[in-house]
């Protein structure tokens, strides 16, 4: 038995991040029951699921037997009571839309055993918001992680006033048990740290794009530039959140804040990508196509061949 005793593992929803925190604790040694309350989702994950498989071998050195028995350590249902019947612990990751959380919380409450722990993996969210719902707040948390979480690991862990603080410990045990690195959240704060600066990224990018006032590449260019050595700009990492998550986000707070910017950049993802299908890496298109996309080309930040200066004026010409 583990310090934080915490064995059984159900995951709501079966999204980009639900799909991660499911398979990455399953290799670390969890029972996991991945449930979704569609068909779809949980098929989308099982694809999601075998890319991981590889990247784990890849990356990771995991070998054909790791993954066999992280595989063997998976279940996925649409039955939402059995998912949770025999959990220690339900990482909640459905979308970032209140209600829809405060409807999955009161649907389970009637069907979890009394001991079963419940964390959030909200992006922007309070456990405030949820607690009641939950019907059992003393049991409740925040555990965000970061999508990609088998290389950026980080576990951030917020409390909200009645959270017991052996919940706490025993949330913070499974992050170490899991291989995350525990970012404890000190004050209450939509976003939590990594949020807090990600969100403000990603929505300047946005706003530079929405206005028109430079395309993704070169945002992502001078962006990566400045940041020598990063993987991708904040439009390869709108991708990699997910159109679905990235409009949820902006339409949620620029309502809330009513910041007309917001608004519209929500607008312009709805219409540019999510009415057409398109859910970024996910899906295998968003502002790149995928797998191969342009920002991971070798030249993509070199100094470009003089011939292209007329092209690159041309762009420069006020419209
Ligand atoms: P997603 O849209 O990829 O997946 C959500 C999944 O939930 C879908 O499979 C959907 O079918 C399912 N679903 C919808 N309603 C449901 C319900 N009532 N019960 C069960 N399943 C339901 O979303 P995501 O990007 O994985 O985000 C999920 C949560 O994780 C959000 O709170 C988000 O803020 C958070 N999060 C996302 C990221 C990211 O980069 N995408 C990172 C950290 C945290």
């Amino acid at each position: 038995m583990s310090a934080s005793q915490l064995e059984n593992l159900t995951v709501l929803g079966a999204g980009v991040l639900g799909g991660q925190i499911a398979w990455h604790s399953a290799f670390r040694g969890k029972s996991v029951v991945v449930y979704d309350l569609h068909e779809e989702g949980i098929e989308q994950c099982r694809i999601a699921q075998q890319t991981y498989a590889h990247i784990y071998m890849q990356d990771l050195h995991a070998s054909e037997g790791m993954i066999e028995e992280t595989r063997a350590r998976l279940t996925f249902t649409t039955d939402l009571a059995a998912a949770v019947a025999e959990a220690d612990l339900v990482i909640e990751a459905v979308p970032e839309i209140p209600q829809v959380k405060i409807d999955v919380y009161g649907e389970m409450a009637q069907h979890l055993p009394p001991h079963t722990l419940i964390a959030t993996n909200s992006s922007t969210l309070l456990p405030r918001q949820f607690a009641e719902a939950t019907g059992r707040p003393d049991k409740y948390c925040a555990l965000h992680f970061a999508n990609l979480i088998w290389s950026l690991n980080v576990g951030e862990i917020m409390a909200h006033p009645a959270t017991a603080d052996d919940t706490l410990l025993a949330v913070t045990q499974f992050a170490i048990e899991i291989g995350m690195v525990p970012i404890p959240v000190e004050k209450e704060q939509n976003g939590y740290v990594l949020n807090t600066m990600l969100v403000a990224l990603l929505n300047a990018a946005q706003t530079l794009i929405t206005n028109g006032v430079a395309t993704p590449e070169s945002v992502d260019r001078a962006h990566m530039i400045m940041h020598r050595g990063c993987a991708t700009g904040p439009c390869g990492l709108i991708d990699v959140v997910g159109m679905a998550t990235a409009y949820n986000i902006l339409s949620y707070w620029g309502n809330e804040n009513k910041d007309e910017q917001m608004i519209k950049n929500a607008s312009y993802i709805e219409q540019r990508f999510l009415d057409k299908g398109l859910l970024g890496l996910q899906t295998g298109e968003g502002y790149y196509k995928y797998p191969d996309p342009s920002y991971q080309a070798p030249d993509f930040l070199d100094v470009p061949d003089i011939s292209r200066a007329a092209d690159l004026a041309l762009m420069a010409r006020l419209k």
